[in-house]
């Protein structure tokens, strides 16, 4: 089969002969991949990297945000028949390790990742564990299948948040996680206002439900944001732009006694002043990737229509010009692109 392989620090290569995958065991299956969707960690894996890949994985079948329809089932693999639809959750937890039994599932010390650990989904064909393959409605549209990692990722960011219906939200950063970070937020009820700088980025906030949209480059923003957040400040504050300066800005708009999520990656490292946290009791928490339950939430809000990830598909191309059209794009020239889809 043909795959986009990872080899190391910018080299990937388009493999023509890749060899089919196989079941391991009989609780395995195959799937025929409809779309992978490219992301900035596969870009920056590339370009920075290996970061999250180990070189004795290598090579790699890259791609990790993956829907397809199962071909074949192992005679152990639980409810999955041949024809289904389904979105790959890219994360295996070892469900053995002291974080897992803690329920820190994202935490993982032996976590096994689509595309970065494991052969992933930019190729024709998968092998993946049967029970970490969900089931999504025949009604929804197969390109929209590929937003569901990114759509758990927020998803595990909001549930680690804690919260609440009525809480003052906001989002800085509006690229692909952070707008369906806004749509997951509306479905759990907040009261949300997105910033960010690109007005093409904050309209699409708009249409995805924010009640507040914010320009980071209009002078009098830190007195809006605190007058749409009852004078008082944010409760949370999701940050998702991964700029050096994303950090403090969000920890600034968060309340005293409030939370900030840092779900950014960094590939500058970001100045910060603690005393910005010690000084306001504020938190400050990491997440990353998804925990057990957080891609199937994903699934259930897609399957019922609460998030609509089609104005976050900017092209679909073939893995023949994966690398020109895909890779070497948002290398380059990212502006206004929110996922490329790759159609093996
Ligand atoms: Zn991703
Ligand atoms: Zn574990």
């Amino acid at each position: 089969m043909r795959a986009l392989v990872y080899y190391g620090n910018k080299d990937v290569r388009l493999e023509n002969e890749w060899s089919d995958p196989e079941l391991l065991n009989d609780k395995d299956a195959i799937i025929k991949v409809n779309f992978t969707s490219i992301c900035a960690t596969d870009i920056e894996e590339w370009q920075f990297g290996p970061n999250y890949i180990n070189p004795e994985d290598t090579p790699v079948v890259h791609g990790h945000e993956i829907t397809g329809e199962v071909i074949e089932v192992g005679k152990n693999s639980s409810s999955l028949k041949i024809g289904d639809k389904v979105a790959v959750n890219n994360v295996i937890h070892c469900n053995s390790c002291f974080w897992c039994l803690k329920g820190q599932g994202g935490a993982c010390i032996n976590m096994k990742v689509a595309g970065f650990h494991e052969n992933g989904g930019l190729s024709e064909f998968m092998r993946w564990p049967a029970d970490h393959l969900i089931r999504v409605s025949d009604s929804i549209p197969d390109e929209h299948g590929a937003l569901i990692e990114p759509t758990s990722v927020a998803c595990h960011a909001i549930r680690k948040s804690g919260v609440r219906p009525g809480d003052n939200v906001a989002v800085v950063g509006c690229g692909t996680v952070g707008l369906l970070t806004i749509q997951v937020l509306k479905a759990a009820g907040a009261n949300v206002s997105a910033v960010d700088i690109r007005t093409e980025s904050l309209q699409l906030a708009k249409d995805f439900g924010a009640d507040y949209v914010f320009n980071s480059s209009d002078k009098s923003i830190v007195e809006n944001m605190l007058e749409a957040s009852d004078g008082i400040g944010h409760d949370i504050v999701f940050e998702t732009a991964g700029s050096a300066e994303a950090p403090k800005i969000s920890i600034d708009y968060t309340r005293r006694g409030g939370k900030t999520i840092l779900v950014g990656i960094y590939s500058a490292q970001p100045k910060m002043d603690f005393n910005q946290i010690v000084f306001f009791e504020r938190e400050v928490i990491g997440s990353v990737g998804s925990a057990p339950g957080d891609m199937e939430a994903g699934v259930k809000l897609l399957n019922q229509g609460k998030i609509n990830p089609a104005p976050l598909i900017s092209k679909v191309i073939s893995l023949d010009n994966v690398i020109e059209e895909g890779y070497q794009k948002m290398a380059n020239d990212p502006k206004g692109i929110f996922r490329i889809l790759v159609k093996p």
